[in-house]
């Protein structure tokens, strides 16, 4: 066999659920790949540590004061790692001419620029964060088929319908028999939930998933369903399918990550445990496998595969994400910018958790003017839509 050429990667967010499992994967094989840069935006004594196992060339956190103190820090340990701060240091080690594989696993619009960068520059993005891609679909993909950039999709479900695609799919469901893709969602801890309790549950109750650790603002997204929602017009641009080609189905084992269903009536699905090192260690090593530390699949263990229909007067945020990749233009955006503003304010309880899809429906009603044609009016709208979502947070402030 050829000896293989070592992959430099820098991991956006290395602090997060995801960093911490990408780095796990990465770990047990140093023989393919070597950390390039890590990125946190403000927990440097993680940071540190990081940068101690990893030894990178570069870290980058958000603000000047932190960036000073970690290298002051990292100095002490006998490493010689360039502390950068703000978006300009996640650019460049997004996008740095000696980097090979980008992880995408900033949280939310915050990941959008560096993501870009890195799609630009042509590198092989991990993309984990599909806030990015809701935001700015059309452009993003854009901007990866004219750099030749290779995107591959790190959401597990995502990842399932990438491996369930024939290899080589063109992005065109037609053309492979595709008639539908099917996303499995967990329902998350609120599916049986009688509905008059909804208003009064907390953060905790709801970042506590019944099958997978994560950070919280993805978190409340799964409990809502709103992560759903962001999933399917994920889809929709990762895979070019139309809004009904993309169904949902309750699945609350999460063993089977997704399913793509083709016209002579075979469904592909890809099973596995719930744990993301299995999507992340396909798309590092793809077109090979590698070990993740992923155990086998107990399915004596598990018993039964259950099914069931998603109920759209629980789960309003995923009827909303459904209206807003039929309806195009700005409204993905506007849907992510105002979800986000309002997760942060049940995370912070300021607002009930029954009121958040309410705010991202008052936001959408009052949009207007807004466009995602260019990446300054991607950003504009971003910014537009959260101040709307905050002025109608500020009208509802938990009482
Ligand atoms: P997390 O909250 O655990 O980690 C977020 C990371 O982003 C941290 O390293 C944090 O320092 C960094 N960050 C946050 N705000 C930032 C900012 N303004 N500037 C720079 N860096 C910033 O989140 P997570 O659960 O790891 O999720 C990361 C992304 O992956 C999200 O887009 C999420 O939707 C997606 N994702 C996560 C999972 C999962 O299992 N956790 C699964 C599928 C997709
Ligand atoms: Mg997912």
């Amino acid at each position: 066999m050829n000896a293989l050429k070592q992959q430099r990667i820098s991991v956006l967010g290395a602090t997060g659920s995801i960093g911490g499992s990408t780095l796990d994967v990465v770990a047990r094989h140093p023989d393919r790949f070597e950390v390039f840069a890590l990125t946190a935006n403000s927990r440097i004594d993680e940071l540190e540590n990081l940068c101690v196992r990893h030894a990178p060339r570069y870290a980058v956190v958000q603000g000047g004061e932190d960036a000073a103190n970690l290298s002051v820090r990292l100095g002490r340990r006998g490493l010689t790692t360039e502390v950068m701060h703000g978006v300009s240091g996640l650019i460049e080690v997004a996008a740095h001419s000696d980097v090979d594989v980008v992880m995408a696993a900033i949280v939310g619009a915050a990941g959008l620029l560096p993501t870009l960068a890195a799609a630009r520059a042509g590198k092989r993005v991990l993309l984990a964060n599909k806030e990015a891609l809701v935001l700015s679909g059309s452009l993003f993909m854009d901007v990866v088929r004219d750099s030749g950039a290779t995107l591959l999709p790190i959401d597990s479900e995502h990842n399932a319908i990438f491996q369930s695609l024939p290899a080589g799919y063109g992005r065109d469901p037609e053309a492979a028999g595709v008639r539908r893709i099917l996303l499995t969602a967990s329902g998350g801890p609120f599916r049986l939930t009688p509905l008059e309790q909804l208003h009064g549950v907390t953060p905790e109750q709801a970042c506590a998933h019944p099958n997978w650790v994560m950070g919280r603002k993805i978190s409340v997204d799964s409990a809502t369903m709103m992560n759903k929602g962001l999933e399917v017009i994920e889809a929709h641009w990762l895979f070019n399918a139309p809004a009904e080609r993309i169904d949902v189905v309750v699945h609350p084992q999460s063993v089977i990550h997704s399913m793509v269903e083709y016209v002579d009536g075979s469904v592909i699905a890809q099973l596995g445990n719930p744990d993301m090192r299995t999507p992340i260690a396909n798309a590092l090593a793809y077109p090979d496998r590698v070990e993740a530390g992923v155990g086998p699949l107990d399915l004596f263990r598990i018993g039964r595969l259950d099914f069931e229909a998603p109920d759209l007067v629980r789960f309003p945020c995923l009827r909303l994400a459904y209206e807003c990749l039929r309806e195009g233009g700005a409204a993905g955006a506007v849907l992510n910018a105002s979800n986000e503003e309002a997760v942060a304010a049940f995370l912070d309880r300021r607002l009930r958790y029954t009121d958040i899809p309410a705010i991202i429906e008052c936001a959408l009603e009052r949009a207007s003017d807004m466009s995602v044609e260019s990446i300054d009016a991607v950003l504009d709208t971003d910014a537009r839509s959260r101040a709307i979502a905050r002025s109608e947070i500020d009208k509802r402030l938990y009482q």
